[in-house]
């Protein structure tokens, strides 16, 4: 194999040793039995020039236009995001000229570097951080309302904001006037990338109200947080198809999924050091993180599962132990107000109240005491970790 051929236009410089690491990926056996260079692509400037934020920022929905070079083999542009694959989102795009193409912003985009592909293993290199705002909220239609321009068919969702694993996260309605149609779909479509995750084939009555509703869930796993929004497509009777929003509509009967939900439902604060997790403590160390709020503030699942304990103990307070539904983590939740009315074996959702802030047990001032566990879990082989930093997160969107 022909390892050291270099690609004609002189870009092997900039990549230096890198180089070398890369080409072999790049070529590729022709038919003739010799070999082919699959031009790399490199991207040397980020643009948004359509549907940008204030100061041509970038948000999900933008269009980019990126310059550069081999440009036009390329079939998807990756969205890096933060590190790692999971906050990861991609773009198809159209070959157009080897030194320019336009990408829209997924809308589950976050700020990072973007690369482009035009295949598994030929990629450019990515690029510096391009900042992505956040994407519009969706749009509230709680009521039902007539979709623009298809004035047979209203639809309605029941919330803008759903978490993974609450007994009904969202519900999505609809009533269609005239004659019955001939047969129905609703999808659940994932913004980042386009694809319909759930789909339901309700049988409606005319002018009739049909719902269909979803838990944050696909199969026993937790969905990918993110932007998803239900598509209803009709047949009619003489033939007609009607859609309640185009495919790349995001705003409308749209919610944004988040995977748990902040415990503490009223005011509240994270106190000072000696709140924090891994604090030392007379004989042993923090495990958890302390949220301070009144007695009696209402304390909901930050995520559903089934209780594992339920107990009185003289430091905990009254405590209880929930493993995650879909994962091994437990959480914990300590110094309630009073025993909580579920039981070992009970199932709770994401949401749902599970007792009150308390100062049972060896509590100074009313608070949470809130740990997370690795699985196997609490007790049982598991490791606590600080729960700051989701606890953070959670009530910045809870
Ligand atoms: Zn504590």
């Amino acid at each position: 194999m022909p390892k050291s051929r270099i690609p004609a236009g002189g870009a092997a410089a900039a990549f230096g040793l890198g180089m070398l690491a890369i080409a072999p990926a790049a070529l590729a056996q022709s038919g003739g039995g010799g070999v082919v260079y699959v031009a790399k692509p490199q991207i040397s400037k980020v643009a948004c020039v359509r549907r940008c934020a204030s100061h041509k920022r970038a948000q999900g929905g933008s269009t980019l236009r990126v310059t550069g070079t081999a440009l036009d083999g390329v079939v998807k542009v990756v969205f890096r995001g933060s590190r790692g694959r999971s906050d990861d989102s991609s773009a198809r795009v159209r070959a157009g000229s080897a030194t320019r193409l336009s990408v829209k912003v997924p809308i589950g985009a976050v700020t990072g570097p973007i690369s482009a592909s035009v295949s598994r293993t030929v990629q450019s290199l990515p690029t510096r951080t391009i900042a992505i705002l956040p994407p519009p909220p969706p749009e509230p239609n709680t009521e039902l309302s007539p979709v623009p321009g298809v004035p047979e068919l209203e639809t309605g969702t029941s919330r803008t904001k759903a978490f993974v694993d609450a007994r009904r996260a969202v519900t999505f309605s609809f009533r269609m006037s005239g004659a019955a149609p001939s047969a129905v779909a609703v999808e659940l479509v994932r913004a980042s990338d386009g694809a319909a995750v759930k789909t339901w084939n309700p049988v409606p009555e005319p002018d009739a109200v049909t719902s269909v509703w979803w838990n944050g869930r696909i199969g026993s796993a937790g969905a990918k947080p993110g932007r998803y929004s239900f598509r209803l497509t009709a047949s009619e009777g003489n033939g007609a198809t009607v859609r309640s929003a185009a495919l790349e509509e995001s705003r409308r009967d749209a919610f944004d999924l988040y995977d748990n939900i902040f415990p503490v439902r009223g005011r509240h604060d994270f106190g000072g050091r000696g709140a924090r997790f891994g604090t030392g403590r007379v004989g042993h160390s923090h495990q958890g993180q302390d949220v301070f709020a009144r007695c009696g503030t209402p304390l909901v699942a930050a995520r559903g599962g089934r209780v594992q304990f339920k107990q009185y103990h003289a430091a905990a307070g009254y405590y209880l132990v929930v493993d995650a539904a879909g994962s091994d983590e437990d959480y914990v939740y300590m110094h309630m107000a009073e025993p909580s009315p579920f039981s070992p074996g009970d199932r709770v959702y994401t949401g749902q109240r599970i007792g009150s802030v308390g100062d049972s047990g060896n509590a100074r001032g009313c608070h949470l005491h809130f740990e997370l566990w690795r699985g196997p879990g609490w007790y049982d082989g598991g490791k606590p970790f600080d729960p700051l930093p989701s606890l953070r997160a959670w009530d910045a969107w809870s």
